[in-house]
């Protein structure tokens, strides 16, 4: 019988005994069970990462034509403006343009309806719809709405890798009404 340097000798049916049962061997079923659990989780981990990595690589190569934005946006906003914009100086569009401001979380009839106030008081003063202060602004500060798809659901856009499927890779929602090109949502 082999000795340890204590001096206690184990045989391994006894050394079976003294662990945890967690420890014994399993039989073939349950380490079935286990590699396929496992291989599971690694092939889930890989998909994950793969997915990870197309969505670098598409940053890392992402262009403005490939960004939604029309073509005259891009021209706009690759030519820098050659002077201050003329109507900064203009005491009305600047109303306007703070009005515009501060509502940017209330709807476009609420800025409509300041709007018809301030033209009942003031009949003969300009004051800008709401639909060309925001072209305004867009061609001044060459910031524009990017449309983009997204899951019904909200679990994910349609961007990047995923601008060319079908469904959402989470909940299996449709991108498009079936046989429409209708966008199912947008952001
Ligand atoms: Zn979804």
């Amino acid at each position: 019988m082999a000795h340890s340097s204590l001096g206690i000798g184990i045989q391994p049916h006894e050394q079976n005994h003294a662990t945890n049962s967690s420890t014994q061997p399993h039989s073939p079923a349950v380490e079935s069970n286990i590699n396929e659990e496992a291989t599971s989780r690694l092939d889930a981990w890989i998909d994950d990462l793969q997915t990870t990595a197309e969505f670098i690589e598409a940053l890392r190569t992402a262009t403005l034509e490939q960004s939604n934005m029309c073509e005259k946006d891009i021209e706009r906003l690759c030519e820098a403006l050659s002077a201050f914009p003329e109507e900064m100086t203009d005491k009305h569009f600047i109303k306007a343009l703070w009005c515009f401001l501060s509502m940017t979380n209330a709807s476009q009839a609420t800025y409509n309806r300041f709007k018809d106030a301030c033209q009942a008081c003031y009949p003969g003063d300009p004051f800008l719809s709401f639909d060309r202060m925001k072209h305004k602004v867009e061609m001044i500060t060459g910031v524009v709405p990017l449309i983009h798809n997204m899951c019904i659901d909200t679990c994910a856009a349609f961007t990047g890798p995923f601008s060319s499927l079908q469904a959402c890779p989470l909940c299996s929602e449709p991108q498009y009404y079936q046989g429409q090109e209708t966008r199912v949502s947008n952001f």
